[in-house]
């Protein structure tokens, strides 16, 4: 196969969005790299280098050890809360203030989408937007959790003295079913899923690809690396989704139409 330049890769992905009429977008680690936030799944990569992410950021965990818990998220939360959306998350807000996408469904419980303008967003994962006593139910903004913390490290509610932990889905727990059955509903509706920076491994997003194919419609795959769909996807492409997704404003004419 003769190697495509991005312009063409785009310009065909650039077809595609212009034949649908409902697009979705579906968003994993892959997009939030560009902002400095490392994907655990690459080898080598980042904080979870040194840890088994199933055995710290997990329910049980939580409970048993909360100190240890902390001990892990205190210093991830605190990198995670100057980080920007870049070029790619800006890209979507942008495509969907021009009513070419009518929501994007994340695995990231970074924020960023919200961040950057987004405003039907569906976070499968959870957010580290806020944090919520285990007791009480009482939250917090991402901010004001820093002074939330005890003389042990742990993070305590200032009202019932409850733990606190954050709104995102741990493993052990279960996926918020609200925003799950929003996710597969988007899916099933969609002509067009845009599929950016996952792996397509992890469920639930493992599984909404093959809804919007099910029900006649087409996928975007837009990875660095391998996906289970990539023998599927109408438009597949390897570049930097920073790169790509700008691009596919500017050919749509998107950014000009927005607010
Ligand atoms: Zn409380």
């Amino acid at each position: 196969m003769t190697a495509e330049t991005v312009a063409e890769g785009v310009g065909r992905l650039a077809d595609l969005v212009r034949s649908s009429q409902r697009i979705v977008a579906l968003t994993g680690a892959g997009i939030s790299v560009p902002s400095g936030i490392p994907d655990f799944r690459t080898p080598g990569e980042g904080m979870w280098e040194e840890v088994d992410p199933m055995k710290v950021a997990n329910i049980e965990a939580f409970h048993r050890d909360t100190r240890a818990f902390w001990d892990f998220y205190r210093p991830r939360f605190d990198m995670l809360s100057d980080k920007l959306p870049n070029a790619a998350h800006l890209a979507l807000a942008a495509l969907e203030r021009a009513g070419r996408l009518d929501a994007v469904i994340t695995q990231n419980i970074d924020r960023l989408h919200r961040s950057a303008g987004t405003r039907e967003l569906i976070e499968v994962h959870g957010s580290v937007d806020t944090s919520s006593c285990t007791t009480c139910g009482a939250s917090w903004p991402l901010e004001q959790v820093e002074g939330l913390f005890d003389d042990e490290g742990i993070a305590v509610c200032s009202g019932c003295m409850g733990k606190v932990k954050p709104d995102v889905v741990l493993f052990g727990e279960m996926l918020p079913v609200a925003a799950i059955q929003r996710a597969r509903e988007l899916a099933e509706s969609a002509d067009l899923m845009l599929c950016v920076g996952s792996s397509l491994e992890v469920f639930p997003a493992a599984g909404l690809p093959e809804l919007t194919l099910a029900n006649g419609g087409s996928i975007a795959v837009l990875t660095i690396g391998p996906t289970p769909y990539d023998g599927d996807a109408h438009v597949r492409l390897h570049d930097d989704v920073a790169e790509v997704l700008p691009a596919l404003v500017e050919a749509l004419g998107a950014s000009a139409e927005a607010a």
